[in-house]
């Protein structure tokens, strides 16, 4: 009788895991096959096209449907011949690229597990089709918009970059269920008030101002949760909800009017991460997608969690705090210790960023990603005074030195204890402590 039970309960477990991989199978199988191997933000068109050949020589299926104003291709990479059918695309901005390297690897993964039973099932009920880098003019020169400087999703209704008229084209023509639109957003968006950056953020998008609730807007909901629920052991507290203004010339709300109901992902920042880690969550969130639509099981899944999402908000966060900041004394002026907050430009991953001073004074209302207590020091900057717009380029003296202040080239007399410059301790880590969040 024990063993009539047991064997039952494996029949169960063995059926119940035919087609749920789990959210840490998932990882570990980008872990063991990813083929990216760059930053998202280095990866340029060429680099794309390094990896369509390896994907290419994998066995996945994949083609030009396009070229960019400068002439480069544009890809669609396709996995499956079920019923439904499954549209995404990405970097339709620029410099927002991290979900072109997300797809790469699914379609990778996906072109190299063709006898996993969850792959298989994928397979046979849906098709997949992808656009990653749809605007690689922009990718080349890391800026939102096209060659011609127009914001490709500004342009969905208009139609004048061959961009638009491409990814209009690619939905008139296949008629998507849905759509995945795939972007960046700042590294300083938080989640609500809680002071975390907001990693991934969703929103299932309205195809009209009314934000009329349809049924594919419902599945959307449900299948958004799942990928919540998915990713949230990986970035807990990092998720959110993006603002759901409707947008009349927007991709996505049109796709959505078009009867392509589209689910937007923005992928933020996590300080001390790797974006190659949060194009990881995104291989997570996207296969989890795939499996629900695949397996019926969003069908039975709950809105909630969508439902429940903190918001995105801006304006609360900070790349760096330095606290009681006492500038260097010049005469016998007293000195009144200030807190001072600094923030990074965007950029390519291996350039070097600059660090422009945003408040000198006050900094209430604002968290740092990274917050020093500079009371131990004075503090000399680089390039004249300590003001806002100024580069963050700072130099930290123990109290308890003597140096002449009023000397010239007082760096090359009197060596900085610790010198903090374009956003990292390039002298003394460690020294000015860090304050522990
Ligand atoms: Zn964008």
């Amino acid at each position: 009788m024990r063993k009539a039970i047991f064997l039952s309960l494996i029949a169960i477990f063995v059926s119940l895991n035919i087609f749920a991989q789990t959210p840490q199978e998932l990882a570990d199988a980008w872990d063991a096959t990813h083929i990216t191997d760059k930053e998202p933000s280095d990866v340029r068109h060429a680099d794309l096209k390094v990896y369509i050949e390896k994907l290419r020589a994998q066995g996945g299926k994949i083609g030009e449907v396009g070229r960019s104003n400068a002439g480069r291709e544009i890809y669609q990479m396709e996995f499956g011949s079920g019923p439904l059918k499954v549209f995404l695309w990405s970097q339709m901005h620029g410099d927002e690229p991290t979900a072109t390297s997300a797809l790469v690897d699914i379609f990778s993964y996906l072109a190299t597990h063709k006898d996993v039973p969850w792959v298989k099932e994928f397979a046979s009920k849906l098709t997949i089709r992808a656009v990653p880098m749809l605007n690689p003019d922009g990718a080349e020169l890391y800026q939102r918009r096209n060659l011609q400087g127009i914001d490709i999703n500004r342009d969905a209704l208009n139609l004048a970059t061959p961009e638009a008229r491409l990814l209009k084209w690619l939905q008139n023509n296949w008629r998507p269920d849905i759509g995945f639109n795939l972007h960046n957003q700042q590294e300083l968006t938080a989640v609500d008030h809680t002071g975390k950056q907001a990693s991934i953020s969703f929103l299932v998008v309205y195809g009209d101002a009314a934000k009329t609730e349809t049924a594919g807007m419902l599945r959307n909901k449900r299948i958004v949760s799942a990928m919540t629920k998915a990713i949230e052991a990986f970035i807990p507290g990092h998720i959110a909800r993006y603002g759901d203004d409707w947008t009349p010339t927007a991709f996505g709300d049109n796709f959505s009017a078009w009867g392509t109901p589209v689910i937007l992902i923005e992928t933020g920042a996590l300080v001390g991460q790797k974006e190659l880690y949060l194009a990881k969550i995104n291989f997570i969130a996207i296969m989890t997608a795939f499996s629900s639509l695949a397996t019926g099981s969003e069908a039975t899944g709950s809105t909630l969690t969508y439902d429940t999402l903190p918001r995105n908000a801006s304006g609360t966060l900070v790349n760096f705090i330095f606290r009681n900041v006492e500038v260097a004394p010049k005469g016998n002026k007293p000195v009144v210790p200030v807190d001072i907050a600094a923030v990074a430009a965007r950029r390519r991953a291996s350039f070097t960023t600059s660090i422009r001073l945003t408040r000198v004074g006050s900094v209430n209302g604002l968290r740092g990603l990274e917050e020093y207590d500079a009371a131990g020091f004075y503090v000399i900057q680089r390039f004249g005074k300590l003001l806002p717009g100024k580069l963050a380029e700072l130099f930290f003296y123990k109290k308890d030195r003597v140096v002449d202040w009023q000397a010239e080239d007082i760096i090359e007399k009197f060596e900085p204890d610790a010198i903090f410059s374009a956003g990292s301790w390039t002298k003394g880590e460690g020294l000015v402590p860090k304050i522990q969040r």
